[in-house]
């Protein structure tokens, strides 16, 4: 009576000393703010704005770029940039969410697939697996989405790291979370005899522990597996929990007859010394079939290295009555000890443990017994409550569909008012930039446009051109991109303030990048050369080798960019410091030729990091059509980049030459026609561009300033896309948003990318099209030459508005209808989603050389 008595306090004691992961699923504190940033670190970082602490869910800007992006391209395999989160003491951990980097529109990067590690002591990683042993979690399918994964089985750990698992040249950033509960058994190991086969009425039925972390040899050691799960079997051993597993899947078992002592020794290995209440074992106990629940049990105490003498032994009733599987609970009466080991006597030929859990102190999971339902592991819907799964009552999913319908009437509100303020700052700007007389004269360019726009270029170019020379001089005295120093219509008047004082100015008196213009709409980042230099050539990259200066003879200024003057120079020595592997192919000159790009000397502190960072992102851009970085001089002042020398500069000036030394365009390709001359050199030089540039998606890289002038030319209409000054800040979203006071190359830009600050490789694709207008009009004239900036921007509304009105660049003389409208035309699509890719680009225009 007594004993019964004692069982059943136990068996209350017990309520709520196992784990339940249908419960435990609570956010652990990435997003919340409980895991501290300390907690979290990485591999490796892209740079300082994406440190590991910016990884997590639901966190968007802060003080970073809105995510956790590692350094992948320093990688040579994937599996092995991590983020990592230590969760201060060992915790039951049952869901995992991520999401990429969105960053109010930038980013658009994340980790399609990862795998996941963990540790629960910080020294032994061990990858997880699912059931079915797959490792690799399917991620994110775009930036912004939380994608939730079930863990199953779950992980009992302290330390646990996401891997993007990626071609490593791929750019990839996470933020995550993690879902389940402190692991309050403390248990960190279980030590048992490898499961047995039965064979039941000629089906193979496995008692193996298949989730074992583990050592795996005849006795399984220092893991957790299947009796730690949280799943628990069903009172027919054949039938599994979980789908399509094998019979006899969920429980772990032993044949009496391999055993001549007639018990099984199990030891449980603790987190530190606890005091033990009671132990529970969940046993079938289908007797029909010789299972039973365990006759005995002894257990045996450790707190130090030896075994104490005096074990506690329990012996449960023998139940013949029903065959239910069950929790057996086992008093442990308060023992102390850091390790127990038990010893399960058998009750009859075999003996099935599905799980086992611990109480020690006063530790009780917040949890029901309620039994864990069946169904598939999977991935979670976003939007689902990842931390309760159980109550799945009528009243839950009424509230869900209550929720679901106002959450769907707000997105609408949302929407409508979200249109009806950009409706009306376009209309406030238009208003404000076009008089009616202007309204006429777009109506009346938007029909002549296609017709007009030849005969109105340099010829005329006092009347028509007067607002396009204020700012491009044409051809020869056409400069780089950046002299599209425009500015927004609401902001003029600060833009008036800004760029004079602080534009410089190169020999001819033009505007250039404006250094000061462009580092004022970046954060200041204290940042000094040691650290710099630490991040950027610790370890990984051989090829950005300093170079001794004494080694290069200036010879002459070949131009001057945002950051300095770029000059020829000869590289003595330069093919034997590059070694066989990086040496230039076909060029045995020695001294070689270079280009040597430097930074000047009162450059402040910003453009000395961006100069750094340019450095760092071409020294790991390689293709032939990229320009290649050769090495660098960066260990005193002034700081210079080395790279190849191309023989004929930039291609608009060299397109902006070959018509004025040549013919004209159409009249070359009507005299060329045939053999398709000049015209299958300037689509040769598209191709080119198309090619490098299919490299850069590769990699996801967002160049943003593709043009004509940033591309340079070799020998032998070789073409090469240079000037990474703007991908530079691939993560400073605040670069290019529109505050007024930001460098613009607009009549490159896409329509999202000026209104909504959002470059991507689709607002490439339109800065391409745009490109290609330019090479086959031999960069003529500039891109909307009618039309002054603020026509253009208010045509970029027009883009947005999609109401027929908006301008496209007419067709080039030279360019067949169908590049135009096949190609060019689907690259300034309204829907980015509908812009071709590069790849699709290349292919296209390789056919159209054919
Ligand atoms: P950047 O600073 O890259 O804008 O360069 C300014 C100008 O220098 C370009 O427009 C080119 O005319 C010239 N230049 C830059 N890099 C090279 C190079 N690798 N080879 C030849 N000319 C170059």
């Amino acid at each position: 009576m007594i004993a019964h008595l004692g069982v059943l306090l136990v068996a209350a004691a017990a309520v709520g000393a196992q784990v339940n992961p249908e419960l435990c699923r609570y956010p652990l504190g990435m997003t919340g703010g409980q895991i501290q940033d300390e907690d979290i670190s990485a591999s490796s970082q892209w740079s300082e704005s994406t440190a590991a602490k910016f990884g997590r869910l639901d966190s968007d800007n802060g003080d970073g770029d809105g995510a956790w992006c590692p350094d992948m391209l320093s990688e040579a395999d994937s599996f092995k940039d991590y983020l990592q989160v230590d969760l201060r003491s060992l915790h039951f951990i049952t869901l995992v969410g991520t999401q990429g980097r969105h960053a109010d529109g930038m980013g658009n990067e994340f980790a399609q697939r990862y795998v996941i590690q963990y540790s629960r002591d910080g020294n032994d990683w061990l990858e997880w697996h699912d059931r079915k042993g797959r490792q690799v979690i399917e991620g994110n399918r775009n930036a912004y989405d939380v994608v939730l994964k079930d863990l199953e089985p779950p992980i009992i750990a302290r330390f646990v790291r996401f891997m993007p698992v990626t071609d490593h040249s791929m750019i990839v950033c996470m933020r995550v979370e993690l879902y389940g509960c402190e692991w309050l058994d403390g248990l960190m190991s279980y030590s048992i005899p490898d499961g047995h086969q039965m064979i039941y009425r000629g089906q193979d039925v496995y008692f193996n522990d298949s989730v074992y972390d583990g050592a795996l040899a005849e006795r399984l050691t220092k893991g957790l597996g299947q009796l730690t799960d949280g799943t628990w079997g069903q009172d027919d051993f054949l039938h599994t929990q979980t789908y399509s597993m094998w019979p006899g899947y969920d429980f772990v078992g032993w044949n009496n007859k391999s055993f001549p002592k007639g018990y099984v020794e199990v030891i449980f290995d603790f987190d530190h010394v606890r005091n033990f209440t009671s132990m529970k074992v969940h046993c079938n106990n289908m007797f029909s079939r010789g299972v039973r629940i365990f006759r005995q049990v002894t257990c045996y105490f450790r707190s130090g290295t030896e075994w104490e003498a005096d074990p506690v032994t329990y012996r449960p009733n023998p139940d013949r009555v029903s065959q239910n599987a069950r929790f057996v609970p086992v008093s442990l009466g308060d023992r102390t000890a850091s390790a127990i080991k038990c010893r399960f006597h058998f009750g009859d030929l075999w003996m099935l443990f599905s799980e086992v859990a611990f109480q020690s102190g006063s530790a009780v999971y917040n949890t029901s017994l309620a039994p864990r339902k069946h169904g598939h592991p999977g991935t979670t819907i976003p939007g689902e409550d990842p931390t309760h799964k159980v109550d799945d009552s009528n009243t839950r999913i009424l509230i869900g569909c209550l929720v679901a319908i106002i959450a769907i009437l707000l997105t609408i509100i949302v929407i409508i008012l979200w249109r009806q303020v950009w409706q009306k700052m376009l209309e406030k700007a238009s208003r404000r930039l076009l008089d009616d007389e202007l309204t006429a004269r777009l109506a009346f360019q938007t029909q002549a446009f296609s017709y007009r726009h030849s005969s109105l270029s340099t010829e005329d170019g006092s009347s028509s051109n007067s607002t396009y020379e204020r700012i491009f001089p044409l051809c020869g005295d056409y400069q780089e991109p950046s002299r599209l120093i425009r500015k927004l219509p609401e902001f003029a008047q600060s833009t008036e303030r800004l760029v004079p004082a602080s534009t410089t100015s190169g020999s001819d008196g033009a505007p250039h990048y404006a250094e000061a213009d462009i580092v004022s709409l970046q954060e200041t980042q204290d940042v000094n050369k040691s650290a710099i230099n630490m991040d950027l050539f610790a370890g990984t990259d051989s090829s950005m080798k300093e170079f001794p200066r004494h080694k290069l003879t200036f010879k002459e200024k070949l131009g001057e960019g945002q950051f300095g003057e770029v000059h020829l120079c000869e590289a003595e020595g330069m093919q034997e410091f590059l070694g066989k592997d990086l040496s230039i192919e076909g060029n045995d000159e020695s001294p070689l030729l270079v280009a040597v790009k430097t930074l000047r000397e009162d450059a402040n502190k910003n453009a000395r990091n961006d100069f750094l960072k340019e450095i760092r992102i071409m020294s790991r851009l390689k293709d032939p059509n990229i320009v290649r970085l050769l090495a660098v001089c960066v260990d005193t002042d002034p700081l210079w980049m080395i790279t190849e020398y191309m023989e004929n500069g930039d291609l608009n000036q060299f397109l902006c030459n070959l018509r004025l030394k040549e013919v004209a365009c159409e009249e070359s390709t009507r005299k060329e026609e045939k053999d398709g001359g000049s015209y299958n050199k300037l689509i040769g030089m598209a191709v080119q561009i198309a090619s490098g540039m299919k490299y850069l998606s590769s990699l996801n890289f967002v160049h943003r300033d593709l043009a004509t002038r940033n591309c340079l030319v070799g020998k032998e209409y070789t073409i090469k896309i240079a000037d990474f000054g703007m991908s530079r800040n691939l993560y400073r979203g605040d670069y290019y948003r529109i505050q007024g006071r930001a460098v613009l190359p607009i009549r490159w830009m896409s329509w999202e990318s000026i209104l909504l600050g959002k470059f991507t490789m689709a607002s490439d694709v339109w800065a391409f099209g745009v490109t290609l207008w330019e090479i086959l009009t031999l960069c003529k004239e500039q891109p909307y030459s009618q039309l002054s900036d603020e026509q253009v921007i208010e045509n970029t509304g027009e883009f947005f508005r999609d109401q027929g009105k908006q301008i496209y660049l007419p067709k080039p003389p030279c360019c067949p209808e169908r590049l135009y409208t096949n190609l060019m035309l689907s690259c300034w699509r309204r829907n980015a989603k509908q812009r071709p890719s590069f790849l699709e680009i290349h292919t296209q225009l390789m056919e159209s050389l054919a």
